[in-house]
């Protein structure tokens, strides 16, 4: 049975990643940094239905000292190092612990599979946040970076020592550059859940309106269901490489509430409005991927449309608020 050490197993992909690698035979051993609040931090894996099979253990991307442990311990045959602080918002408040976490943890992660396994084959989670102010109109893995946030600059960091690691010690080190990818399980503060979140509210008479930034940003959003299966096939490859990972759509975040508020009948003019609080220093205006490399090399497609996801998440926060609020 092969074993798969998930770094950033209680986030998003963290979840669906190990709901993948459960159905396929693995082990699955997930890094859980320690919390007051453990009673929730198992919150996605549960929604999943499969808190109780996967191992946690204790440790921090910023303590090398613990991820060298784990890598004793558990003697992962993959590596998927999704841990971040991954909200790019954030990352202006918080830009040291973002280089820390996102950036130098990274880099923590890969030493000690270099250190303890250097057989184990290692998964960057890169984003298409480094091509930032976008110097291609698509962008593909050839495109140059121009990170435009700490978390930007944090993650190129990662991606380019995940390359050197690749080329300087031989390690079966990949690094996909996902583009955005949301689902039911997206945290709160990304702009696809914030809308479902909003829509649902609204819809149960529980809010009026919907306080967004800027609605021109447009992006390549996927499911991240279908994302997680391309950094599993990725580490299925004999040969270590970079991979862009998108849907070839761009929406913007107006037509984003425009398809999330008629899923539920209602017209998001009448609702949405904005603040300027949730404006960002520099802006990432459109992104645009071309998944054409891992289309032919790996056999992967999305399988999930924006219409399809958005109506998913809308669904299942209308479910969160009927429960809570026993409506
Ligand atoms: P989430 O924010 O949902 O999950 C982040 C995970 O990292 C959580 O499990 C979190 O733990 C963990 N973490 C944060 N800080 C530390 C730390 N110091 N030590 C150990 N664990 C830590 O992210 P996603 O699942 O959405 O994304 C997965 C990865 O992919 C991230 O690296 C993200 O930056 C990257 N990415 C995501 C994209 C997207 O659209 N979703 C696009 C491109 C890249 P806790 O639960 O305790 O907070
Ligand atoms: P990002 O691409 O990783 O930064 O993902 P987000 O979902 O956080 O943001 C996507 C885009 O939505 C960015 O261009 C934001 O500026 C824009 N946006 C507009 N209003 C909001 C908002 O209220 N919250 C967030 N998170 N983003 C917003």
């Amino acid at each position: 049975m092969p074993t798969a050490l998930i770094t950033g197993i209680t986030g998003q992909d963290g979840a669906y990643l190990s709901q993948l690698l459960l159905g396929k035979g693995y082990r699955v051993v997930g890094l859980l940094r320690r919390s007051a609040s453990a009673d929730v931090i198992g919150e996605r894996l549960c929604w999943l239905g499969i808190l109780d099979d996967v191992e946690l253990l204790d440790g921090n991307m910023t303590d090398l000292s613990s991820l060298i442990r784990i890598v004793e311990t558990v003697k992962p045959d993959e590596i998927y190092n999704l841990a971040a602080q991954s909200f790019v918002a954030a990352s202006w408040q918080q830009p040291l612990l973002t280089g820390n976490v996102t950036g130098m943890g990274a880099v923590n992660m890969l030493e000690a599979a270099r250190i303890v396994k250097s057989d184990a084959r290692f998964y960057q989670a890169s984003s298409s946040e480094m091509y930032g102010l976008i110097q291609e109109p698509v962008q593909n893995e050839k495109t140059p970076f121009y990170p435009r946030s700490p978390y930007a600059a944090a993650k190129l960091y990662a991606h380019w020592m995940t390359v050197n690691y690749r080329e300087s010690f031989g390690m079966h080190a990949s690094s996909g550059i996902l583009f955005n990818h949301e689902s039911p399980l997206r945290g709160i503060e990304f702009v696809t859940r914030k809308v479902t979140d909003g829509v649902a509210r609204i819809k149960l008479g529980l809010a009026k309106e919907l306080a967004l930034g800027n609605l021109d940003a447009t992006r390549d959003w996927g499911h991240a269901r279908d994302y997680v299966r391309a950094m599993y096939l990725m580490l299925q490859q004999e040969v270590p490489d970079d991979y862009v990972i998108a849907t070839g759509r761009t929406t913007s975040i107006r037509d984003l509430c425009r398809i999330a508020f008629s899923s539920v009948g209602l017209n998001y003019e009448d609702h949405v409005v904005t603040n300027p609080a949730f404006l960002r220093p520099a802006e990432v205006e459109v992104l645009l991927g071309d998944a054409s490399k891992a289309k032919k090399a790996l056999g992967w497609e999305p399988e999930t449309t924006l219409e399809e996801m958005i109506t998913e998440m809308v669904e299942a926060d209308l479910a969160r608020h009927r429960k809570r609020n026993g409506l």
